[in-house]
């Protein structure tokens, strides 16, 4: 049996591996500048073509938002803690 562990980067490897085989599915994929942590946008439909690839992507990915500067809201909250 996996681990917990084992199974989130089996997860995170076949999410990569799912967005290599559809790349157009990276317009729904947020990407931090900072910490290059990947996520998918909070305001994907729930369908979208072909069919299963937003219940995938939630699967594979968690909901993630980035700021105009490319940030993810961890890295935006160390950087204004950083400059306050
Ligand atoms: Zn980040």
């Amino acid at each position: 049996m996996l681990g917990a562990v084992n199974l989130k980067i089996m997860i995170n490897r076949d999410g990569n591996e799912y967005l290599t085989m559809y790349p157009k599915l990276r317009r729904w994929i947020n990407q931090c500048v900072a910490c290059q942590r990947e996520g998918y946008k909070p305001e994907m439909p729930d369908d979208i073509y072909p069919g299963i690839a937003a219940r995938n992507l939630r699967r594979y990915f968690d909901p993630m938002e980035v700021d105009k500067d490319g940030l993810c809201e961890q890295c935006r909250i160390s950087t204004e803690s950083l400059c306050g």
